[in-house]
């Protein structure tokens, strides 16, 4: 395989700063390194710079005064969706967050590589949180609560942010470890099509039929596959360094399980990292954790796992 490393230093949609040290972390805790022990070429693309943000009074903004950093994730969006159809071209890309908000851009830029392949889409979202307010609905304004339904094709951007041409199928999006969501997303998301997997279904019934059911709809429509992997899926024990936590999240095991059938199902074309927030982690542990599991996901088998003293 052929894998491009991207960083995407963004932060101004989680509300705290700190994110945009994400890349440099994941660097430091070796991504690099393991993927090629795993066999694949690495290509490091550096970090994707925004264009420089509108002067103060010229600024887009939106009616919904909640909104935060509109201007610069609308500079955001452009860069990464240009960055995300230029790299998929000959590489699995992985995008190295940033807050979440990194996904408005990511996912249409990889929408439309797969549009021109004549493949549809799917998006297995891994997160806490649904992401699926619109710029109306906000009541926080953080824009990383947003990229599930700009990327739908769900309204509400109109205006601020550039039309959906290639809006992923709400019926080819699965999201797993969701826990916390906000009532008007509840209701929107109810009627969306898309299959949440709570974690109340992780606790009753495992992750692995829906899993499977999932991927051989996947396979069924020979489709590609967008992995969208947010810290705060994970159990906040054993991954800290992320400004959204919250309690009863997926083991190291179940996220290791998630990542090792993905792998298997050989039909994985790209990848966001997304929330982690160095500042917060606890010396590096939460950026080994996902290089870890990135690993898992390339090819790592559990008889390849190193003993290492927990740090
Ligand atoms: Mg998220
Ligand atoms: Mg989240």
């Amino acid at each position: 395989m052929r894998c491009g490393l991207v960083g995407a230093p963004v932060q101004h949609g989680s509300g705290r700063l700190g994110c945009d040290m994400g890349p440099s972390a994941y660097r430091a805790a070796g991504l690099a390194r393991v993927l090629a022990t795993l066999g694949h070429e690495v290509i490091d693309f550096g970090d994707v710079a925004p264009a420089p943000t509108a002067p103060p009074g010229r600024a887009v903004t939106h009616a919904n005064p909640a909104v935060k950093g509109l201007s610069e994730t609308l500079a955001w969006v452009e860069a990464l969706s240009e960055a995300a159809y230029r790299i998929s071209a000959d590489c699995l890309p992985l995008f190295l967050g940033g807050d979440h908000s990194l996904a408005l851009g990511t996912v249409p830029g990889i929408a439309r590589r797969a549009a021109e392949r004549g493949r549809p889409l799917f998006l297995i979202w891994l997160d806490a949180h649904t992401d699926y307010h619109t710029l109306e609905t906000t009541v926080s304004g953080n824009l990383h609560g947003t990229p599930m339904a700009y990327v739908t094709g769900r309204s509400g951007f109109e205006g601020a942010f550039p039309p959906v041409l290639h809006p992923v199928a709400p019926h080819r999006v699965g999201m797993i470890g969701i826990r916390s969501v906000d009532g008007a997303e509840r209701v929107a998301i109810a009627s969306s099509g898309i299959a949440v997997h709570d974690m109340r279904a992780m606790d009753e019934e495992g992750v692995v039929p829906f899993l499977r059911a999932f991927l051989d709809r996947v396979e069924a429509e020979n489709g590609l596959l967008h992995v969208s992997l947010d810290v705060d899926f994970l159990e906040p024990d054993i991954a800290p360094g992320v400004g959204t936590t919250v309690p009863g999240g997926a083991t190291f095991r179940e996220a290791h399980l998630i990542m090792e059938i993905l792998h298997d199902s050989g039909f994985v074309s790209s990848l966001d990292l997304v929330e982690l927030n160095p500042f917060l982690d606890e010396r590096g542990r939460t950026a080994f954790l996902m290089v870890d599991l990135a690993a898992s996901l390339f090819g790592r088998r559990v008889l390849d796992r190193p003993t290492r003293s927990y740090v």
